[in-house]
Formats: structure tokens, sequence, C-alpha cells
């Protein structure tokens, strides 16, 4: 069978599907496609009330299970939990203070650095006690 024939064969089944579905949705009349149509919402949103609520409580059920494991892990792992808080705020207690300190000393210090070698000396020294240089 030649290329032409089986193209011609498939574009009017496509064309006879298309005037079946149109005759076929004709036959119904204004109303009957409301009716159907509110039917169907109807199905519709019945099915989603019921799994809007059965969501409801799948999500209630599931956070309430969170919870209660999330609680059991804390209290289960209590003691280890109070180590990594106290550590926690040791370290953030230290690094307080050592900023705190840094910044004091950066206000009051009067120590500056060798344009030579970078070593920290006085301010107020003519030499470089590292390197020996004269100052200014
Ligand atoms: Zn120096």
């Amino acid at each position: 069978m030649p290329l032409g024939f089986i193209i011609f064969f498939i574009v009017m089944g496509i064309v006879a599907i298309a005037v079946f579905a149109y005759t076929f949705m004709m036959m119904f009349g204004t109303k009957t496609r409301s009716k159907m149509l509110a039917r169907q919402m109807k199905s519709l949103r019945g099915m989603t009330d019921i799994s809007k609520e059965d969501m409801e409580s799948m999500m209630e059920n599931l956070s309430e299970v969170s919870i209660k494991s999330r609680k059991k892990i804390l209290e289960e792992n209590e003691d280890d939990l109070k180590d990594i808080a106290d550590a926690n705020a040791r370290i953030n207690k230290d690094a307080v203070r050592e900023t705190s300190k840094a910044i004091k000393d950066g206000f009051t210090s009067s120590s500056t650095y060798c344009k030579y070698c970078g070593s920290a000396i006085d301010s107020d020294s003519i030499y470089c006690n590292k390197c020996g240089k004269k100052l200014n």
C-alpha cells in the first residue's frame, strides 16, 4: 500500500473520530450537560472534602508523632545536649571576652608596629627592639 493511502486513512480516521465526538456532545442538550457538570462538581467536591479531612487528621497525627519523637530524642540525650549547650556557652563567653579584650587593647594600647620588620613595639620608642632600625 502506498504511503499516501496510509496517511489518507489516518487523517480520515481522525476526522471521523472528531465528527463522532462532536455529534455525541451535541446529543446532550444544554440542560443535560449542565446537570452532568453539576453532578461531576458535586462528586468532585465530595472527594476533596474527604481528602481534606483525611489530610487534616493525617497531618495532626504526623505532627503529634514528630513532636513525641523529638521530645523522646531530647529526653534520651538530655545530658549530651546539656554538655553541648555548656560548651557553646563557654565558647561564646570566651569569644566575647577575647573580643572585648581586643577592643580594649586597641583603644588603650600604646604599642605600634615597626614599619621595617612588623614586630610590636612601644609607640614612644626610637629604635625597634627587634631589628634595631631607627623609627621615624
Ligand atoms: Zn623592626
